[in-house]
């Protein structure tokens, strides 16, 4: 077994969240290492990518919690733009949500942050809307960043450009703890080695996967399957967001449907014909013409849920040890609040009182 000494900080998973610490880390001057069992399973490639905070009805401290990352995110794009040299595709391009009759939409939960659209102004919104849905609300501060082609890539790249060291094909089998205090982790390498890495500060971020390695940790997998299509140009400029389906309308007419939201499914891989079969039924109930737009991939992934769905940031009853998992449907929405809070929680830096309450919310405690 070899060993290796690392002072620098320790980012566990190098998904969406893990690389969004990391980039915070590295562009303000920290040594970081990445361990990452497998970069292609990330739910930051299977995202559809919706900074959806009004939109997916998130409500108290978890609308806050969006709303306040949703603010944060210009800023943090432009910075990821600039260090990686790629556009991230984010647009404030707004999100429809369709009702077909006017007491749900009144029930809705974040009825009073939108636009009510009748009959005829939801069409001028999304042409060749299904005609059972007679009224809609436009969240217009909704919108969305184009993860799976450019996010992802674009915080590898401003990461690796900042310095950021990365083992690809590493899994940490276990952390090496002293009392009450992470030594290191054990990590299985790609080459079929087994090491030792020592560090100072470990952040544990293995979405899904994270209760593998802390096995007191509540969360668990939920499958979602998604598919795209491709689009005439300009067909759709807003995500329309219906009960069991959305699409989003890229930049160049990819449409990205999702997502069936699967909490049985544990880790079983692979779309399923059903899985398939929901998600063309969705986009029938919706816009019926696009079932004729020629479909381009499937893919799926899986959402690190907790019970009270409220993702688990902050730091852990270890001393070094912080956390950052379970943001289950909005990890986009939250990157940049999360990474935000983890890098002042570290450096010993104030936090305003919303993060405060956010943190108490969201702590480990909470269980
Ligand atoms: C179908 C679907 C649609 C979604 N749509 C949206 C959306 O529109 N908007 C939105 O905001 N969010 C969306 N999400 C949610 C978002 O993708 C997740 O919340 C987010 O990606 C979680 O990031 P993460 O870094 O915690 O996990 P991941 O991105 O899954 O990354 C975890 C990483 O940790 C690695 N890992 C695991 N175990 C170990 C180990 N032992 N050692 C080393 N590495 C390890 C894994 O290989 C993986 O690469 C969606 C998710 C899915 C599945």
């Amino acid at each position: 077994m070899k060993s290796e000494t690392n002072n620098s900080i320790l980012i566990i998973g190098g998904g969406l969240i893990g690389l969004s610490i990391a980039y915070e880390f590295a562009r303000n001057k920290f040594k970081v290492e990445v361990l990452s069992k497998n970069r292609s399973e990330s739910a930051g490639f299977v995202a559809a990518g919706m900074l959806a905070t009004h939109a997916e009805g998130l409500e108290d401290e978890l609308l806050k919690f969006g709303q306040q990352s949703q603010n944060l995110i210009p800023e943090w794009i432009k910075n990821i733009e600039k260090d990686s040299g790629i556009n991230c595709g984010l647009k404030k391009c707004g999100i429809v949500v369709p009702f077909k009759d006017i007491k749900t939409l009144k029930e809705f939960p974040n009825y009073k942050y939108g636009k009510y659209l009748n009959h005829k102004n939801l069409r001028k919104e999304i042409t060749g809307i299904n005609e059972k849905w007679a009224h809609g609300l436009l969240f217009e501060q909704d919108g969305q960043i184009d993860n799976r082609r450019r996010l992802m890539r674009a915080l590898e790249r401003a990461c690796s450009l900042q310095g950021v060291k990365f083992q690809e094909g590493s899994e940490v089998k276990e952390l090496i703890q002293e009392n009450n205090k992470i030594l290191g982790a054990k990590v299985f390498s790609a080459t079929g080695e087994t090491k030792n890495i020592f560090c100072k500060t470990v952040i544990l971020c293995c979405g899904a996967w994270s209760k593998k390695v802390l096995h007191n940790l509540p969360i668990f997998p939920v499958k979602g399957q998604m598919l795209s299509i491709q689009g005439p140009e300009n067909s759709m400029k807003r995500i329309l967001f219906g009960p069991n389906t959305y699409l989003v309308p890229r930049d160049d007419g990819l449409i990205v449907v999702g997502a069936t939201v699967e909490n049985k499914a544990e880790f079983n891989q692979g779309n399923t014909p059903k899985g398939i079969n929901q998600l063309q039924e969705g986009i029938k109930s919706l816009l019926p013409e696009a079932l004729s737009w020629p479909q381009m991939e499937h893919w799926w992934g899986f959402r690190p849920c907790t019970p009270d769905l409220k993702p688990i940031i902050g730091k852990s009853d270890i001393s070094n040890l912080y956390l950052a998992t379970g943001h289950y449907r909005n990890g986009v929405l939250f990157s940049a609040i999360t990474s935000d809070i983890i890098f002042k929680l570290i450096q010993e830096e104030t936090l305003n009182n919303i993060e405060t309450n956010f943190l108490k919310k969201f702590s480990l405690n909470r269980f």
